[in-house]
């Protein structure tokens, strides 16, 4: 039987960081042993004895974008002027934070007769990497569709990576679509407009009825999930997680 996950407060230390898109980091923390969570939950960070702080506090919750067999709890942002930002900005590796959790209900379903599909706005991906990461290793059997909307190929954080997913994992399909590249440098010849009715129809078979995931900033999560139940998906299909705190 799998061990119960427990939620716990802990501190851990900053063991990397890397900017993946623009304007996007990623910060590796140390995992503490025995520390489990499934994929696709999220950890409260509070920064330790901070230099300066604002409105918002010194709070927030990111999910961890890391899959359950990686070594590190990963956190990706927009990073952006914020207090709270700037201090993760100016973090020394070694630097520790505290962290809550896991906390979260945007888990995969158990039954894998149902397709799973994913719609990701932004710095949305960060449970669904987690997700599809440890699918592909754990070689779940359900099938898997993200769509993945972002403006510029420049903001979306993982794209290689994902790509590289879908030949690992042949039950897995990402379906990108950039919304704004009139401003990027990149040529593209893929989907550019905002993820609709039409959209998910072409590309996704609704027989047996897919289980949907939806995260991202609120606007884009309230849109979505209003359009999916006016195409008439019932709720107990539809599970959404807005990133609270992104205008
Ligand atoms: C369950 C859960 C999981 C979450 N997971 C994540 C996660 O994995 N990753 C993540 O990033 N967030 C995540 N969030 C949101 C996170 O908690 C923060 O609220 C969010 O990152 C906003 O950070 P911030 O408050 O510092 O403000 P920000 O939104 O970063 O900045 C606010 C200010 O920046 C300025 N601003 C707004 N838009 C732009 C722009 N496009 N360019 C430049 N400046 C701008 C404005 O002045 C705005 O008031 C999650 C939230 C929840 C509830």
């Amino acid at each position: 039987m799998a061990a119960a996950i427990v939620e716990t407060t802990f501190e851990s230390r900053l063991l990397d960081r890397r900017t993946i898109a623009e304007r996007t980091d990623a910060f590796h923390f140390e995992k503490p042993s025995g520390f489990t969570f499934k994929a696709g939950q999220f950890l409260e960070y509070s920064l330790i004895n901070p230099t300066e702080t604002d409105a918002e506090g010194t709070t927030r919750c990111f999910s961890i974008a890391s899959a359950p067999h990686e070594e590190s709890l990963m956190l990706t942002t927009r990073m952006r002027d914020t207090a709270f930002k700037r201090q993760l900005a100016k973090m020394p590796v070694g630097a520790k934070i505290s962290a809550k959790g896991p906390y979260g209900e945007l888990v995969l379903h158990e039954d894998a007769s149902k397709p799973a599909v994913f719609l990701a706005g932004g710095i949305g991906i960060t449970p669904f990497r987690s997700i599809l990461v440890d699918g592909a290793k754990r070689q779940l059997p359900h099938r898997m569709v993200l769509f993945y909307s972002n403006r510029r190929m420049e903001d979306a954080a993982f794209y290689e990576e994902l790509e590289g997913l879908e030949r690992l994992n042949p039950n897995f399909k990402m379906v990108p679509t950039m919304t704004a590249m009139e401003n990027s440098r990149y040529s593209w010849g893929g989907e550019r407009r905002q993820i609709d009715r039409a959209m998910l129809s072409r590309r996704i078979d609704d027989d047996p009825l897919p289980v949907y995931y939806v995260a991202g900033p609120p606007r884009f999560v309230t849109g979505v999930h209003e359009m999916l139940r006016e195409t008439g998906i019932e709720e107990r299909n539809i599970r959404a997680e807005a990133f609270d705190g992104y205008t």
